[in-house]
């Protein structure tokens, strides 16, 4: 099991165990968001120490509180890039322990 421990991308508040995903970014468990929950790699740098865009987090602590999985992705198109959010179905999860 290998956890790190980071600032939750979503309350900015907290410090959530942090695992790595294999190509997938991140996997958050917050104490106060809940979880688990997912960050591409790229999400998490462009969220950098701001966090996730507000709009995109609303809708993660929405599927939190749903009990879905959900995921935070960056697509980086032009003119507007912008984070999408969907929910991680059981087969695509990474079962880490
Ligand atoms: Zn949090």
């Amino acid at each position: 099991m290998t956890f790190e421990h980071a600032k939750c991308p979503l309350c900015l508040d907290q410090i959530a165990e942090r695992s790595r995903l294999p190509d997938r970014g991140y996997q958050y468990q917050c104490p106060a968001c809940g979880g688990p929950f997912e960050v591409s790699a790229l999400a998490q740098r462009r969220a950098g120490k701001v966090g996730i865009h507000p709009g995109a987090r609303a809708k993660m602590q929405q599927h939190l509180l749903d009990g879905k999985r959900p995921r935070v992705v960056f697509v980086n198109t032009t003119p507007n890039s912008y984070y999408e959010v969907r929910e991680v179905n059981a087969s695509e999860q990474t079962i880490i322990n």
